[in-house]
């Protein structure tokens, strides 16, 4: 029962909602964003090759994110299950995905697909924020903190907004997701394992959305 894959447009809230399954269920977040963003900063070779593309707001080859997520799932963490939150992204990465679940004996439980209308990914993407301490995610006016300027979870100071957070690039990223995502949800449906929530609800309320997937 534990090994699901978060679907949806940039902005649609799968970051905010594996996290909490993270925290719920002890289940691990694999965000290939984060690890993405993880490899720039550390100056790896496949950070200098992403870099650029990601600041286009372009994706990542195909090689390249199913040799990252391939390594992923195999560390002893992912033992108790893990939430895939944006992989795969296009035909290639579920492909590839199917046949190194095979090779480990897992198979997916759950394709969660999180439907937001894209006026509303706009600005939910232009206004998304971080703390540069523990990672919590926040929003200008959605997701405020309880004491502003203060992080809920631990208390620092220090925010970051990601490069490709901006007006232009998220044209190009909610272009990639039409042209290269959405077209592996019906692999999915044909699967029977494909579940749609209604992204565009409180926080809260798709938590209850998903858990009543889930249990
Ligand atoms: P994704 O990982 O799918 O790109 P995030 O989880 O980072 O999306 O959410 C994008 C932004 O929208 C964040 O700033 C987050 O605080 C906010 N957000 C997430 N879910 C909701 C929601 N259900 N309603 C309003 N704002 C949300
Ligand atoms: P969001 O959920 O807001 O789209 P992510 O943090 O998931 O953002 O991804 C940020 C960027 O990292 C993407 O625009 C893309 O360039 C790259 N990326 C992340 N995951 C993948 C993937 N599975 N395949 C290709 N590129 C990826
Ligand atoms: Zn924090």
């Amino acid at each position: 029962m534990n090994h699901l894959i978060l679907l949806g447009a940039p902005g649609a809230g799968k970051g905010t909602q594996a996290r909490k399954l993270q925290d719920e269920r002890g289940i691990v977040q694999l965000s290939t964003g984060d690890m993405l963003r993880a490899a720039v900063k550390s100056g790896s070779e496949i950070g200098k090759k992403a870099k650029a593309i990601m600041d286009a707001g372009k994706l990542v080859s195909d090689d390249i994110m199913i040799a990252m997520i391939e390594e992923r799932v195999q560390q002893p963490d992912c033992k108790k299950g893990f939430i895939l939150d944006g992989f795969p992204r296009t035909a290639a990465q579920a492909e590839a995905l199917d046949a190194m679940l095979a090779k480990l004996g897992l198979a997916l439980d759950h394709v969660i697909e999180m439907t937001v209308d894209e006026k509303i990914l706009t600005e939910r993407i232009v206004g998304r924020y971080t703390c540069a301490k523990c990672g919590a995610g926040y929003h200008d006016a959605f997701q405020k903190p309880k004491v502003a300027g203060v992080c809920d979870v631990c208390g620092s100071r220090e925010f970051t907004r990601r490069a490709d957070d901006n007006a232009e690039t998220v044209r190009t990223r909610l272009d990639a997701y039409r042209k290269q995502t959405q077209p592996i949800l019906p692999y999915y449906r044909t699967k029977g394992i494909l579940k749609s929530v209604d992204g565009m609800a409180e926080i809260d309320d798709v938590a209850r959305q998903i858990s009543a997937i889930l249990d």
